[in-house]
């Protein structure tokens, strides 16, 4: 299952060691209201510019051939600046998980607010986070991961013993290009952040990775599969497709740079 490709991961030190590596990546700005920061990339694959506005951390990236100019690069991206901050201005705005903030948890809006200790208060709309802790994201991102588990646990044991087969192992990650997977030997993976989506959504992706169980590709016999498991799951994977970007719009630590 694919999401909207990202760049979290690649963090501004991991761009200056690409950076010496024979001006692979080199970071330039693009000046004018206001500046933007651009990262230009040779390629050996590239035949042409290609210009790439990250949704999910506002990188602009511009690929190149190896052989092109780089002047001859900037000037193209200076040909299309109005187009790059178009997208920036467009992005949803990040949002750290700290406290007076609010964030979806089950499809839900909860605030953050300090208390005697960490907890999730579904019905209060409330999630508590104790004033000793050392960092507030971080004791939201553990109280998340620890419901997701719970729920994703919960929806592949039902899917897996409705479709009679057992899967090995589930494991929770934060991954940017897809929300699950399965293994061929039966090992779940899915996106600790399917929590912050609605409960219907995250059952989807549930039923739809236990169903390759059954059948390892995405053919009408899959679908018709995961439509057994989970009738009208057609609603919840349109969802995730126009929706699932904005889950990438928490954060539950400080940048790096
Ligand atoms: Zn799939």
């Amino acid at each position: 299952m694919n999401a909207a490709r990202c760049h979290r991961n690649a963090g501004l030190s991991n761009l200056k060691r690409l950076g010496r590596e024979r001006d692979a990546m080199s970071e330039h700005v693009l000046e004018g209201d206001p500046p933007v920061r651009l990262v230009l990339r040779r390629s050996a694959r590239a035949r042409r510019y290609s210009l790439r506005v990250s949704r999910l951390d506002g990188r602009v990236t511009l690929t190149m051939p190896k052989s092109a100019s780089p002047a001859r690069a900037l000037e193209f991206a200076r040909e299309k600046a109005a187009w790059i901050r178009t997208r920036l201005a467009d992005r949803p705005s990040e949002v750290l998980a700290d406290f007076g903030a609010s964030l979806p948890v089950d499809g839900r809006q909860m605030r953050i607010e300090a208390g005697s200790r960490n907890l999730l208060d579904m019905e209060g709309g409330r999630i508590v986070v104790s004033q000793r802790s050392k960092s507030a994201p971080a004791a939201v991102l553990a109280l998340l991961r620890a419901l997701a588990r719970d729920r994703l646990v919960a929806a592949s044991d039902h899917f897996a013993e409705g479709l009679g087969r057992d899967y090995s192992r589930i494991t929770l990650r934060d991954t940017c290009s897809r929300w699950g997977s399965c293994s061929s030997a039966g090992a779940l993976m899915y996106s600790w952040r399917l929590i912050l989506a609605p409960p219907e959504v995250l059952r989807y992706v549930a039923a739809h990775e236990v169903a390759h169980l059954a059948e390892m590709n995405h053919g009408p016999r899959f679908w018709a599969q995961v439509e057994r498991l989970y009738p009208g799951y057609q609603a919840h994977r349109v969802w995730l497709r126009s929706h699932g970007e904005t889950l990438h719009r928490y954060r539950f630590a400080e940048r790096a740079d």
